[in-house]
């Protein structure tokens, strides 16, 4: 049995899989849109498209029904995740509806995703800006890109994309372009 050293908490959708580029094809094309992966610069799809949150959520379902096709958003990630399991013990920890829980779990397999534990944690239709703000005790580290889990309180690798711009990485928040970035990071013992 490994000794698990940190107890890291691993995003999927904005981290490891593509899910928005998906997300944004599905939203142009039912809604004769043309809104670009850059112009989307808040984390609430909402506040950009106007749509109701179980619009939103809709869609998600509906790209990650398709989970054969869903992109990861960086290459070697059943690499990068291998390596990131020698530092502790890596959950799933990702806030879905409960319709997607299923797919997200077979797309992990199929990407071969080290991991040791898979968490959905299950979200309504109303808007939260963090779902796994009870969580923060439970784990060493998150790696996400949630903007709203940088609340000075837990260790956040944040991973860069267009929507979390705003944070300023400083200790306990560092921003990572990959992944894969977050290595000599967890090396260091965060
Ligand atoms: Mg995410």
């Amino acid at each position: 049995m490994k000794n698990p050293l940190l107890n890291i908490a691993l995003d999927v959708d904005g981290v490891l899989a593509a899910s928005t580029i998906k997300w944004l094809a599905y939203y142009n094309k039912t809604n004769n849109k043309t809104l670009k992966y850059q112009e989307i610069t808040r984390f609430d799809l909402g506040s950009i498209t106007g749509l109701r949150n179980d619009e939103i959520l809709k869609i998600f379902s509906a790209v990650w029904e398709d989970y054969r096709s869903m992109p990861t958003m960086e290459r070697n990630l059943a690499d990068t995740t291998q390596k990131m399991s020698k530092f502790g013990r890596v959950t799933i920890v990702t806030a879905r509806t409960s319709d997607t829980v299923e797919a997200v779990e077979e797309w992990l397999k199929l990407k071969r995703i080290v991991y040791d534990e898979y968490r959905p944690v299950i979200i309504g239709m109303v808007h939260h800006p963090n779902p796994k703000e009870s969580l923060n005790k439970e784990y060493d580290v998150f790696i996400d890109d949630n903007a709203a889990l940088a609340d000075g309180k837990r260790t956040l690798i944040l991973r860069s994309q267009p929507w979390n711009q705003e944070v300023v990485a400083s200790p306990p928040v560092y921003r990572v372009e990959s992944v894969k970035e977050a290595l000599p990071i967890l090396a260091g013992g965060v």
